[in-house]
């Protein structure tokens, strides 16, 4: 398959709402103006007005609302390549200097392709998880007091720094807490677009409710009885993660209905007939 160069992407029949993300519809848009709408201008345009793409954003807010979703998602939409996914904690090798070299492994691929082919390279997504665990204030001993959080910041800044004539990088971190983010990395041109991805609420827990059913209810194991915007009411400051989990003990508990009396070979037919309905929901809920 071709890929795309850096600078002209998105899929043709892209479609947010077939993503699977829910209630994140304010937050993708703004991530796309902001971040996306310069790599599809016509060619020559982003000269002409003078700026540069954007090269790194910051996804922050509470665990499990879905910010690993939308970036493995950003990038099946603008059709680069399988991302780089790197975890804080991770990064953090005990081997003095392995650290940093983890770093520049991240961003080796895309250096090297776009010095052999300039801007015909492919887009390079490196996701960053859990990025407090390494970039914490410099000086403030992330990283267990060795000063190894220090030099992984050091060597992040020097790499997206030295991005700047690279158009094929976009970096996106994520965390739960910004205010332990070294402002460094924050400034434009680094991680320079902060996007909070927060809890849902209950438009968005109804779309994220409908995403988890989605295959029940196709497939006709979802009662008729089961009410999605009573459960939606029902879930305040649930994020998406927890919405899923609701799901999946309704589900269990509807099992357990049809498991609970005789043996396994005696139910399974039943099972197989079984439907989750309101009932295991509200058992759910409790
Ligand atoms: P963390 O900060 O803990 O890494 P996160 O914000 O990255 O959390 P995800 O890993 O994206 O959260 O979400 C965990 C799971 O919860 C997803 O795989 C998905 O099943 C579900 N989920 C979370 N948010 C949403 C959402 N907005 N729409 C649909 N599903 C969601």
């Amino acid at each position: 398959s071709r890929r795309p160069a850096a600078n002209a992407i998105i899929q043709p029949d892209f479609k947010f709402a077939d993503m699977g993300i829910g209630g994140l519809d304010e937050e993708f848009t703004t991530i796309f103006r902001r971040a996306f709408a310069s790599r599809i201008f016509p060619p020559g345009l982003v000269e002409k007005i003078g700026i540069q793409h954007v090269k790194g954003i910051l996804l922050h807010g509470p665990p499990g609302t879905g910010k690993t979703l939308i970036a493995r998602q950003i990038g099946k939409m603008l059709n680069a390549r399988e991302p780089k996914v790197i975890n804080g904690p991770e990064v953090l090798n005990k081997y003095v200097g392995q650290s940093e070299e983890n770093i520049r492994k991240l961003f080796a691929d895309a250096e090297k392709e776009y010095k052999e082919t300039g801007e015909e390279s492919g887009l390079h997504i490196i996701i960053f998880d859990e990025l407090d665990a390494v970039c914490k204030q410099r000086g403030s001993g992330a990283g267990g007091g060795t000063g190894v959080g220090d030099s992984v910041v050091n060597q992040l800044l020097s790499k997206l720094d030295g991005v700047d004539q690279l158009n094929n990088i976009l970096l996106i971190g994520m965390t739960n807490r910004i205010d332990m983010i070294d402002d460094a990395l924050l400034r434009p041109g680094r991680l320079e677009l902060h996007v909070e991805i927060s809890l849902p609420d209950e438009k968005g827990r109804v779309q994220i409710l409908q995403i988890h059913t989605a295959k029940m209810r196709s497939n006709n194991v979802m009662d008729d009885d089961v009410d999605l915007d009573y459960i939606a009411a029902h879930t305040k400051n649930f994020s998406g993660a927890e919405i899923s989990g609701l799901v999946k003990a309704a589900a269990s508990f509807a099992f357990n209905r049809h498991t609970k009396k005789g043996t396994m070979a005696s139910v399974s037919d039943d099972v197989a007939n079984m439907k989750i309905n309101m009932a295991d929901f509200n058992n759910a809920l409790e």
